[in-house]
């Protein structure tokens, strides 16, 4: 029975029962007129969701987020182009690394674990590059192992304000369709996601959006690149075989998300996410987060007083009570553990994951009075509920 408990992790996310079936489709002939208009759809959604605005793409591959990272970046830059990103996280630590794997040169700014993407120094770095050799900003939105969301407009700003012309690439993986994403008012080139986070469907789909400056950068783009060329992607005809079924799936998700609203999707999951932090408050315990405009609502890393494994913390969790949280990652690892409150929640869902965190906590001895945190959260949730 306990596979039928929420899971607490940053992804992948618990599945909305409509999204799931909307996955179970007979085989479809993929080059048959069924699938163009649930392609189209899709597509069209994502659109929507990334608030693209005019003259983008939105392409889908067989693939994760990790795909989709690879597909910005082959897809716009050559071997040996500079740009520039932030390392204060296991993901933007792995996007770095995936860049110079593809012999990219990555001017990286250390920045703490917890900290958000270091805009001033960002602005210093692009106003010193006059000759315009930086070709690309990387900005993870929302660091998923440390609970932080950075402020992507700031880091437009940062750009418009340099005169600088680099793209501006954006890991969205652990944001978009969960907490508000301005893809055009932010000016963002390349628009990264995939499927298992806040599209609340099984893993398998990266999902990316482009800008027109970022489809006019694709001619001239140098890096090798295949299976991930967008120019295939984009040539009218699916250039191999299409996940049919998590296309359909993800064409069902962006029709629920529309239909709630993306501002309403936004407040629900800041209003979770805040009673999530006031449970953290009342156990006695911090956010990795170092500031609350920092505080991300699709996830919440809490450090683990000195002498608590984190990471044991959750394989208890796992085994004791069946219920999934996130472990710690790299710098972090044991240090912390994550609730991840993202995709499909709820207020009664929160509570549940909020009490079996309680339970776990002081299994293991911990300073922690079982119910507190339940009791902040519902008296946030009561106090602040729809109806
Ligand atoms: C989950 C995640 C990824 C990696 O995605 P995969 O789908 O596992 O490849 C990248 N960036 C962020 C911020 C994430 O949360």
């Amino acid at each position: 029975m306990s596979d039928q408990n929420p899971v607490f992790i940053p992804g992948p996310t618990n599945i909305p029962e409509t999204i799931r079936k909307a996955c179970d489709i007979p085989t479809m002939d993929h080059r048959s007129a069924a699938f163009p208009p649930i392609y189209d759809k899709a597509r069209a959604g994502v659109a929507r969701v990334l608030n693209m605005g005019v003259g983008g793409e939105v392409v889908l591959f067989p693939a994760t987020g990790t795909g989709g990272w690879e597909a910005a970046v082959t897809n716009t830059l050559a071997p040996g182009d500079k740009v520039l990103a932030a390392r204060h996280g296991m993901f933007s630590q792995k996007w770095i690394d995936l860049c110079q794997r593809h012999g990219l040169d990555v001017q990286v700014v250390e920045a703490p674990w917890g900290a958000g993407v270091p805009v001033d120094a960002f602005a210093q770095a692009l106003a010193a590059d006059t000759g315009h050799a930086i070709k690309a900003v990387l900005v993870t939105h929302n660091e998923t192992a440390t609970g932080v969301t950075s402020d992507v407009g700031a880091v437009r700003a940062a750009l418009d304000g340099a005169g600088h012309p680099a793209l501006l690439m954006v890991d969205g993986v652990s944001s978009i369709a969960s907490i508000p994403f301005e893809m055009a008012a932010w000016g963002v080139d390349v628009a990264v996601s995939g499927s298992q986070k806040g599209f609340m469907l099984p893993p398998g789909l990266a999902i990316v959006g482009l800008s027109a400056k970022a489809l006019a950068a694709m001619q001239d783009a140098g890096l090798p690149r295949c299976f991930f060329d967008i120019r295939d992607m984009l040539s009218g005809i699916y250039p191999y075989t299409p996940p049919v079924a998590l296309i359909n799936g993800l064409a069902a998700s962006t029709d629920m998300l529309l239909a709630e609203g993306m501002a309403a999707v936004a407040a629900r999951h800041n209003r979770i996410a805040e009673g999530v932090r006031r449970a953290v408050a009342a156990w006695g315990l911090s956010p990795c987060a170092q500031s609350p405009e920092l505080y991300s609502d699709t996830v919440t890393a809490i450090v683990v007083p000195e002498g608590v494994d984190g990471n044991a913390l959750v394989a208890h969790a796992a085994s004791a009570y069946g219920v999934a949280f996130g472990a710690g990652l790299g710098a972090v690892a044991g240090k912390v553990f994550r609730i991840g409150h993202l995709g499909m929640m709820t207020d009664v869902m929160a509570l549940a994951g909020i009490a079996t965190a309680e339970m776990a906590m002081a299994d293991f001895g911990m300073d922690v009075t079982p119910g507190s945190g339940v009791a902040a959260a519902q008296a946030w949730y009561r106090e602040t509920r729809a109806g």
